[in-house]
């Protein structure tokens, strides 16, 4: 079919997801069941805990620990807040950006939700700058939500009532780490805090602050809906293939995948699908008929794994309990979907996967990946602020055929010892994740690394 907007195009593809439970009509249904039934906390928690709802922000706690955890603190002035994260900067990951255009409802109703059961007033849905249509469309929502009597004063006729408003993020890619965030919306530079306290007791303000990305909570009205199980029932089963993994993530969750794809996207999917299954299923396969050189399952900040994965890397019980004896690598179009597996096999695993089709420069996309990372570090603490300068620096040297064979001898250890002292001691995640480009790429493309070097060898040999 024709679309003729953004607006369009997301509305009819969001409408399909379980997510979307109104679809085209009805909104805020939950918020009145809570209110009109006496509202039960505990009852939401126990959802969100049969759900195996994880945060789809990155980290992945799990929800209902975070939301009792709110419910429970206690500040000095008796407010607490909900901010919702959609400061959505990751390259190659853009969800988010599809729900706030299609279906704000969602997020909009999960955050009332969450006031209601941790006893927040006021709530910001934080919006990347570069977003101006969500904006708009989070702000005609909460008109509209405010109209309905699902939000503002005496919500629909109670004595409950729940501010809530837009506050546009000033920009940066640090801007949407999560303390940097609070300190932004405190009107003070966004640098990371050092944690702990955490915001569940200490966020903005200095008051209790539960901070959640948008698909957390959009996906909170779906789970009080149909239920805790019903969510879980649909992902990832315990067997073989989570071999050493926290079962909690149970479910769908959204993917945005890009690259050289036909159909690049967001794909509401199973947790546990695995990428050849999103990129065969969803995606409508390689594009030109190329085959997969490198993979990002995690935007840049996890680098970039190879096609065909050395088992050394993976985990020993994800190995014995998959891996058939005498095999010594497995197919990434193999790899489940799951943040949880993937942290135990090794890989780590956002919402932005990238593809790259054979032809690419592997180097080159890593080196453009450090490059981002020095470029938006906010250099509050020296092993990110210097760590990722150098970083970047011997990537462009390998890049530039600068690093002699001899070089290389001790340029990978040097690189691997950069790039543990920066995950060790930075502030935040930034400085955690800024070498990992240039440290898979030593690690999974060793090949290509040496050929990288080699002409300059033969250079200085000849002379
Ligand atoms: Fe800033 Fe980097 Fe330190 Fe994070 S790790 S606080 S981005 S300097």
């Amino acid at each position: 079919p024709e679309f003729n907007s953004d607006w369009e195009l997301a509305k009819a593809k969001v409408g399909k997801w379980d997510m979307d439970i109104y679809g085209g009509s009805g909104r805020y249904e939950r918020v009145r069941e809570y209110i009109t039934g006496g509202g039960d906390p505990d009852k939401v928690l126990a959802a969100l805990e049969n759900a195996g709802l994880l945060g789809m922000g990155g980290a992945g706690g799990r929800a209902y620990l975070k939301w009792g955890d709110v419910m429970r603190a206690e500040g000095t002035t008796g407010e607490k807040f909900i901010v919702c994260n959609a400061d959505e900067s990751e390259p190659g990951t853009f969800k988010d950006r599809e729900i706030l255009l299609a279906a704000p409802y969602l997020t909009i109703e999960g955050m009332i939700l969450a006031a209601l059961v941790v006893g927040a007033t006021r709530g910001w849905i934080y919006v990347r700058h570069e977003y101006p249509e969500q904006i708009e469309k989070c702000r005609e929502e909460i008109a509209r939500a405010v109209k309905l009597g699902a939000c503002g004063r005496n919500m629909f006729g109670s004595s409950r009532s729940f501010e809530l408003d837009v506050f546009p993020s000033p920009g940066g890619y640090i801007c949407g780490e999560q303390t940097a965030l609070i300190e932004a919306m405190e009107d003070k530079r966004a640098e990371p805090r050092n944690r702990p306290p955490e915001l569940m007791t200490n966020g903005l303000y200095d008051q209790p602050t539960l901070l959640s990305n948008v698909e957390t909570f959009a996906w909170a009205p779906a789970i009080l809906k149909d239920g805790g199980d019903w969510f879980a029932s649909q992902g990832i089963k315990e067997g073989p293939l989570t071999a050493g993994a926290s079962p909690a993530m149970k479910g769908k969750r959204l993917f945005s995948i890009s690259g050289d794809l036909n159909q690049p996207g967001v794909y509401e999917v199973p947790t546990g699908t695995t990428l050849g299954e999103l990129i065969d299923k969803h995606c409508g396969g390689m594009k030109d008929g190329k085959s997969i050189a490198a993979v990002a399952l995690s935007g840049p900040s996890g680098g970039l794994l190879p096609p065909q994965i050395p088992v050394q890397f993976l985990s020993r019980r994800f190995v014995e309990a998959n891996v058939p004896e005498g095999v010594t690598h497995i197919d990434i179009r193999d790899l489940p979907l799951d943040i949880n597996v993937s942290r135990a096999v090794g890989y780590m695993l956002g919402a932005g996967i990238v593809v790259y089709g054979s032809g690419c420069n592997v180097l080159a996309e890593a080196v453009a990946n450090s490059r981002f990372y020095r470029n938006e570090t906010c250099g509050k603490c020296v092993p990110c602020r210097i760590g990722s300068e150098k970083v970047t620096e011997m990537g462009e040297r390998l890049l530039a055929g600068d690093v002699t064979r001899e070089e290389f001898d001790t340029f990978e250890p040097i690189a691997l010892g950069l790039s543990g002292v920066m995950q060790a001691t930075s502030i935040c995640g930034l400085g955690q994740v800024a070498s990992n480009p240039l440290q898979t790429f030593l690690k999974f493309f060793p090949d290509l690394a040496r050929q990288a070097c080699r002409n300059k060898t033969s250079e200085v040999a000849k002379s």
